[in-house]
């Protein structure tokens, strides 16, 4: 199969492009597309063949169940019969968004969405684009990341084509995403409701509508699919967590270590210690007050070093707090470590 791009401008859409994208959702094949948070490998959500493609595409074990996504609030009501005024509090204020809410799911989803599971994740991107195909093409789409399994998520066209070229029909670039991780996922099947993955919203905001959210527990798998190593370069991933200049000493202590052995180094450092590493090729994800571009930066950032073809990548932390929680999430999978509670 060719893979056809279409540039497309969010601020002025072109409504050909999208009904030819609409075309290929309808006739059961593939579209990659933007979202606010990382591009998406889209296909019609009510038809299991299609979904299928995306299995295999990305070469994703089929019990690693899939984000459904709507472009209006009366959708949410065909996808779930348990939709109750808490869930309708938190799409008033979350969405469009990068939040994913996960419901008792209503028989018109095939299994092959859910992974056979009873709950169904369902989500409205805050995207122009996003919100324009899944009504023109009239049927939810299921959606995951437009990357092959456990690779860096994609944020632009490019690391979309990089990945599937050839294995998606059209892929609608409308340049860089904003937000750059992916959407949480809260689940309102248990009781209190949980994170079972941090991203773009906050648990913070998400507490200003529902004080008692219980925390992304790092330590257990609790979201099929969310597997330890995830979100991976080529590279080797080190994570070091410490602080201050007992951090800046250790990368430094690592990467001359690494490099004495012949390995090809990268550095992933903010933007106020860019200059603390001056042996080694460093690149800046933001600065610490800024974690909303550091979010935005991170996984172009571990595609470029693949394509520089950095052996081992040694990454700063950041503060575990807002958007901080989703970013060290992906480095500590990208790492292939666990997280800490
Ligand atoms: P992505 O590959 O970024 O689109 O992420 C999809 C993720 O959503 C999956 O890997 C699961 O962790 C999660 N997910 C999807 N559906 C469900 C569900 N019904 N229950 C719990 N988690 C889900
Ligand atoms: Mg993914």
């Amino acid at each position: 199969m060719q893979t056809e791009i279409i540039k497309i401008d969010s601020t002025n859409i072109e409504v050909a492009k999208i009904k030819q994208a609409a075309d290929i959702i309808r006739n059961g094949g593939l579209v990659a597309f933007p979202t606010e948070t990382v591009y998406g490998l889209g296909a019609d959500a009510l038809n299991p063949v299609a979904v299928a493609k995306i299995f295999e595409a990305k070469n994703r074990p089929l019990n690693d169940p899939l984000i459904m996504h709507i472009a209006d609030r009366e959708d949410l009501l065909r996808l779930s019969n348990e939709v109750y005024k808490i869930t309708l509090d938190l799409v008033d204020e979350f969405w469009p968004g990068p939040l994913t809410l996960v419901l008792k799911k209503s028989q018109d989803i095939p299994p092959i969405v859910t992974a056979g599971l009873e709950t169904v994740a369902v989500r409205m991107p805050d995207h122009p684009v996003a919100l324009s195909l899944i009504r023109e093409s009239q049927t939810p789409i299921a959606a995951p990341s437009a990357n092959l399994f456990r690779r860096p998520s994609p944020t632009s066209a490019q690391h979309v084509l990089d990945d599937l070229n050839e294995k998606v029909d059209l892929i609608l670039d409308a340049g860089k995403t904003n937000v750059g991780v992916e959407s949480t996922i809260l689940d309102l099947t248990q009781t209190p409701f949980r994170i079972l993955r941090p991203g773009g919203v906050s648990l913070e905001s998400l507490r200003t509508i529902i004080p008692d959210i219980e925390p992304y527990n790092g330590n257990k798998i609790l979201a099929p699919g969310m597997f330890i190593r995830h979100y991976s370069p080529k590279a080797k991933v080190i994570l070091v967590e410490e602080n201050g200049k007992v951090q800046i000493d250790k990368i430094n202590l690592l990467a001359s270590e690494f490099a004495i052995q012949g390995y090809c180094i990268g550095i992933i450092a903010k933007e106020e210690n860019k200059d603390k590493y001056s042996d080694f090729n460093v690149k800046v994800f933001g600065p610490t007050k800024n974690l909303n571009l550091c979010a935005a930066n991170l996984f172009s950032i571990l595609r470029e070093f693949d394509k520089e073809g950095a052996q081992v990548i040694i990454a700063e932390s950041v503060k575990e707090e807002g958007l901080g929680v989703a970013i060290m999430d992906r480095l500590r999978k990208a790492s292939g470590r666990e997280n800490k509670v």
